[in-house]
């Protein structure tokens, strides 16, 4: 499973970031998930309960937001957050967009402990 992957690299990226703090263990996880990211946040919490056993966030909560789709257009410049993967600017119909936002998914913060 696509998910199993992630969270491994999640929990690797804990244990890193614990040593380097000097932390024993992790309580806390908050992971920022982008809606067209593609990780589906049920697998990804079943995941990171199956994984974290062994390792520094044996004892962390694990917290997701999930981050809709937000675009800029490069015609009129506006900031759009769309509810739909349409890629259109809402505001001019232009296809000329960026996305900024919502399609990855990423570490946010880390509670721990000495
Ligand atoms: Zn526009």
């Amino acid at each position: 499973m696509h998910e199993y992957s992630i969270v491994q690299a999640l929990i690797d990226q804990c244990e890193e970031l614990a040593v380097t703090n000097k932390a024993s263990s992790i309580t806390k996880v908050v992971v920022k998930i982008g809606k067209y990211s593609g990780v589906e946040p049920h697998l990804l919490q079943i995941a990171f309960e199956t994984f974290k056993d062994q390792t520094v966030c044996k004892h962390a909560e694990f917290v997701m937001s999930i981050q809709p789709l937000v675009i800029i257009c490069s015609d009129c410049q506006q900031e759009s957050v769309l509810d739909q993967p349409h890629y259109i600017c809402p505001a001019c119909e232009s296809h000329s967009i960026r996305v900024t936002d919502g399609e990855d998914m990423m570490l946010m913060s880390l509670e721990m402990e000495a």
